[in-house]
């Protein structure tokens, strides 16, 4: 029982090791993109809101602060029966600083892909970038990179890397180390992890796969995963950065992301994908969907084998998560397999609203 605890053990750390240190290889890599400056193209931003009346003047303040031309740019704040006053607030904006926002209320909560599709019907851009209200983009030329990294024909959607605001414990450790998952996947074709803080698509694209999947929670990165699998790459750049505001009730909120992940992976798996994409879904869909359980089989073996030598080992293995970043790795790992098992009675579509403050401190 022992070996059977060791070889859990040593299979659950030596995966996502393995692939780190391979990502790390893949980061020296060139991008083989042909981007063009000065490319300028028709962008509609659409800011989905549920009760968002706190963030939602900030949010559309930080998007003016964007330098990009005001005659290339349409703006929808698309929100879904907000009980706060949200699209009021917005509106209210729009008069005061006399920009050209437009407003649409879905008279039901059907979850925020279903209103991005209404959006979607709505918007004249050639590119489409969803953004959340409780999201930040610190530079004013995040649009104009964005456009830059589309100019290349093979490129379908790009994100950002995103960091925690205030860049606090383990969140910003978990960060840390995903970003350069992000990269490395990028170089490699596409990575089949997008954020809603910035998810930009191509808008022929979006209407080819029949715009977002609205059957799963991860929308931005299922999204991405389609149109990976339909041959054009789907990046996160290295010069996009966005800030993420993180909720009072940090693991309510983690395991509700992780349970849209372990759906988003799963409905993934059934995809006909390009060559070249096929190492890091396949690499990421393991790391979510499987090696989570293989941490409590490790800790069940060695607590069915009793003795002094397992019970020993058990300690140590809890003992380490006083060390930041194993504690980190172990709480996702608990995410997920929490996520894995809620799925079983709810899909969480339309989910509860996280207090969020930019100066809720954590951990
Ligand atoms: P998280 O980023 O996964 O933690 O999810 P959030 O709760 O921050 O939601 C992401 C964005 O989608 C926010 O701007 C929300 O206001 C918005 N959102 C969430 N649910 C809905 C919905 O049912 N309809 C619309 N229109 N937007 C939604
Ligand atoms: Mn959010």
């Amino acid at each position: 029982m022992i070996q059977a605890a060791a070889a859990l053990a040593a299979a659950h750390f030596a995966a996502p090791l393995a692939y780190y240190l391979y990502a790390k290889r893949w980061l020296r890599r060139p991008w083989d993109v042909e981007a063009r400056d000065g490319y300028t193209p028709y962008i509609t931003i659409i800011v989905p809101t549920y009760n968002e009346a706190p963030l939602i003047e900030a949010k559309l303040d930080d998007i003016a602060r964007q330098d990009y031309p005001p005659d290339k740019l349409q703006i929808i704040v698309v929100d879904s029966a907000s009980t706060d006053g949200t699209p009021e607030k917005a509106e209210r904006w729009a008069r005061q600083r006399r920009a050209p926002l437009e407003v649409l209320r879905e008279p039901q909560r059907n979850g925020k892909a279903h209103a991005l599709n209404l959006a979607l019907r709505h918007a004249r851009g050639d590119i489409v970038v969803i953004t959340d209200a409780d999201s930040h983009w610190p530079d004013p030329q995040t649009l104009r990179r964005a456009a830059r990294w589309l100019s290349d024909p093979t490129i379908g959607a790009v994100t950002c890397l995103k960091r925690p605001a205030g860049r606090r414990g383990v969140e910003a450790t978990y960060r840390d180390y995903y970003n350069v998952l992000r990269l490395a996947e990028s170089k490699m074709w596409a990575t089949p992890i997008f954020h809603g803080e910035l998810a930009a698509f191509r808008k022929e694209l979006l209407e080819k796969i029949g715009g977002f999947p609205a059957h799963l929670g991860a929308d931005d990165s299922h999204t991405a995963v389609l149109i990976a699998a339909s041959g054009y790459r789907a990046i996160a750049a290295e010069d996009l950065h966005c800030v993420e505001l993180v909720p009072k009730q940090y693991w309510r909120w983690r395991v509700r992301r992780a349970q849209h992940l372990v759906q988003h992976f799963a409905a993934s798996l059934r995809l006909k994908t390009p060559r070249r994409f096929k190492l890091p879904l396949y690499a990421e869909a393991y790391l979510h969907l499987v090696n989570p359980w293989l941490l409590p089989g490790a800790a069940a073996s060695l607590a069915a084998s009793g003795g002094l030598p397992a019970l020993a080992l058990l300690g140590a293995g809890l003992a380490a998560l006083l060390y930041k970043p194993y504690r980190a790795w172990v709480a996702m790992q608990l995410y997920l397999m929490a996520g894995a098992v809620r799925n079983l009675w709810t899909r969480d579509l339309a989910w509860r609203k996280e207090e969020k403050t930019a100066t809720a401190s954590r951990r």
